[in-house]
């Protein structure tokens, strides 16, 4: 049992079969308690905690102990013993047992920390600046942790079911997911901007044309608008596309993914399939397109899917038709025969609990009724050309049918973990102002860096300073 001490061994790791031996553990000082001749306090790592105890016998081993401030970085050594019976902790892994330390190296002092770990009450912004000391603690590690473990089971799930990852460009261009757009404007070619994506939409279709039948991304979407509690500029959705597919296929594969995500992370069985109701009926019915039926259905998780919305809804603000998911869904085409404007579409949402968590469709395959579909939403044929040529082109390819969906991970996240805001959630989030406080971002640029990116500034009379 020797070489333990010089090997490092995870607190989860520790039990009481390992009393006796001498082990080496590094971590944070979780705790500190000085008690006279002893000092007793807990080192923390990313496993758990560990009671440890210093006895000024050791005066050397006492002084440098004495040092020690909460939420340092220590090495320590020492010999596992049984805590005295009086002093059992339930509540932890490691309750029955102690460390009696032998050596203690100090990687780094912490100096007073910015607000008490278990403050429940600080405020955002302060726990947003200190964001790497935020995450040290319990709720936000296991947060974090229940996060990772999300990814993988929709990774593991998706494998499973034959789907391939594909990556796609965050330099791209303006598409209209109905929202604004962030962008990057070009050192190379003056005057022009990228836009970074709203969500991979149009990547995922090529996907299909390209043959690859079953697509997935835990991709990452950017949308410029006001924030609101579940809302951040930049949000992770899982992001699927299927060749040859249809509605019923693509809610199955949706439905099993929940029920996975359940079962694994909350030990939670859900019932599919899921409720349906048709946008028209919603509406009449609850005034809502994401209604809760939670008290109707008395589940602590409410699915639903919702069902043939509306193709278009006219905008009083641009005075046109627009699209109600994106202008590459497939219409009902014995609606759209009959009145364009009125057709209904064959997209879908999946509401949980009122919240909308995702969305999807089929989408137009025929090159000509994408056509018809822009010429609704007013676009002329140069403008079609312009910002969609080759969608047009590679459709005219054999592209074939296709469709999918999109969750949105945050908010599922938010939900399963039943968290007051979306941020709690997310590792390194931007205020309810969009902005990074740790970093401070947004923030200005050098003349340098502006007249490489060929801009000139031209700013609004300061008003409010934000
Ligand atoms: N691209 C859509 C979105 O991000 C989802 C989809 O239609 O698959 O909302």
């Amino acid at each position: 049992m020797e070489s333990k001490a010089h090997t490092r061994i995870h607190i989860s790791d520790l039990n009481e079969k390992l009393v006796g031996s001498s082990v080496n553990v590094k971590g944070w000082i979780d705790t500190i308690r000085a008690h006279g001749k002893l000092i007793f306090f807990d080192i923390r790592d990313v496993s758990g905690v560990l009671q440890c105890v210093v006895s000024a016998k050791n005066t050397i081993l006492f002084e440098e102990a004495k040092k020690l401030t909460k939420e340092s970085s220590v090495s320590l050594i020492g010999n596992i013993s049984l805590r005295p019976k009086n002093t059992i902790n339930e509540k932890i892994s490691t309750g029955t047992i102690e460390m009696s330390v032998t050596h203690l190296e100090i990687y780094n002092l912490c100096p007073v920390l910015p607000f008490e770990f278990d403050n429940a009450e600080v405020g955002e912004e302060v726990r947003l600046k200190y964001r790497y000391l935020d995450l040290r603690r319990n709720n936000m590690k296991h947060n974090m942790i229940f996060r990772s473990k999300l990814m993988k089971a929709i990774r593991d799930y998706m494998y499973s079911q034959g789907f391939n990852e594909f990556e796609t460009p965050m330099l791209a261009k303006s598409t209209p997911e109905g929202s604004r757009d962030y962008v990057v404007p070009s050192r190379v070619h003056a005057g022009k901007f990228y836009a970074l994506p709203q969500s991979p939409q149009l990547f995922k279709q090529l996907f299909m044309v390209a043959g690859m039948e079953k697509y997935f991304q835990i991709a990452r979407c950017m949308r410029d608008e006001d924030l609101r509690s579940d809302r951040q500029p930049e949000f992770t959705q899982l992001d699927v596309e299927m060749s040859f597919t249809d509605k019923e296929e693509i809610i199955f594969l949706m439905e099993g993914l929940i029920k996975k995500l359940w079962k694994d992370l909350l030990n939670v069985d859900i019932k599919t399939p899921f409720k349906r109701m048709t946008y028209a009926d919603s509406m009449k019915k609850y005034n809502s397109d994401k209604p809760d039926l939670r008290k109707e259905t008395g589940e602590k998780y409410a699915f639903l899917w919702v069902v043939d919305f509306p193709s278009f809804e006219y905008s009083e603000e641009d005075k046109r038709y627009v699209s109600t998911h994106h202008p590459f869904t497939m219409p009902n085409m014995e609606d759209f025969a009959k009145d364009k404007f009125k057709s209904r579409s064959e997209a879908y949402d999946i509401v949980l609990n009122g919240v909308e968590i995702g969305g999807g469709s089929i989408r137009i395959h025929d090159p000509k009724i994408q056509e018809k579909v822009f010429e609704v939403l007013a676009l002329s044929k140069e403008e079609q050309r312009e910002k969609f040529g080759f969608l047009l082109d590679a459709l005219s390819y054999g592209a074939p049918p296709h469709g999918g969906i999109a969750l949105g991970l945050d908010r599922l996240l938010q939900l399963m973990l039943e968290v007051e805001s979306i941020r709690e959630v997310i590792a390194f989030p931007k205020n309810s102002d969009a902005r990074d406080v740790m970093l401070d971002s947004p923030s200005e640029l050098s003349k340098k860096q502006l007249d490489e990116v060929h801009i000139k500034l031209e700013l609004p009379a300061k008003k409010n300073k934000k």
